[in-house]
């Protein structure tokens, strides 16, 4: 069960339905994404998917609820394609940013996109991870690919700035 078994999981996989069911009674809980969000984008300039690996509320459930209904098939190879995941990507914010627009901007309206949008994308996850692998949703995950795209661009500073002192 993929280090399931680590205690900081458990405690984190339980993010996930306060949001999107305790969401639908106190749309605030949405902003728990943004928190979640602003700890992960962060992190993943000094340790690429960390956060997957070991902290996504979501990642966990993932491991834990379809260890045994997932087909065990193969990802489509689309997923692994870098334009279709950027497309996936870009069709996401766009979603959101009109969402965001649609709900007027207010605290709770913009809370309770946060909670629906986590709602669907779990149930995609669900829903592609038992036809596939636990996992498959990961391969298009937006803030997946957005961690990888911020490692990578810290990896080429870091290198940038191996290279200058070297000189
Ligand atoms: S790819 Fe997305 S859903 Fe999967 S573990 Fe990472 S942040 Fe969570």
């Amino acid at each position: 069960m993929s280090g399931i078994r680590k205690p900081m999981r458990w405690v984190m996989i339980w993010l996930l339905p306060i949001i999107v069911i305790g969401g639908f009674l106190y749309p605030l809980l949405g902003y728990l994404v943004v928190a979640m969000v602003g700890v992960m984008l962060p992190l993943s300039y000094f340790h690429k998917r960390y956060w997957c690996t070991h902290l996504c509320p979501r990642g966990s459930l993932l491991d834990l609820a379809l260890a045994r209904l997932a087909r065990g098939r193969r990802v489509p190879r689309l997923f692994t394609n870098r334009k279709f995941r950027w497309g996936v990507f870009f069709a996401f914010m766009a979603l959101l940013t009109v969402c965001i627009v649609r709900s007027g901007g207010m605290l709770l309206g913009v809370g309770s996109v946060f909670v629906t949008m986590c709602l669907i994308t779990t149930a995609i996850s669900v829903i592609l991870g038992i036809q596939t692998r636990r996992r498959a949703w990961c391969a298009i995950c937006p803030m997946g690919t957005l961690q990888e795209k911020i490692w990578a661009l810290s990896h080429r500073r870091r290198g940038r700035r191996t290279e200058s002192e070297e000189d």
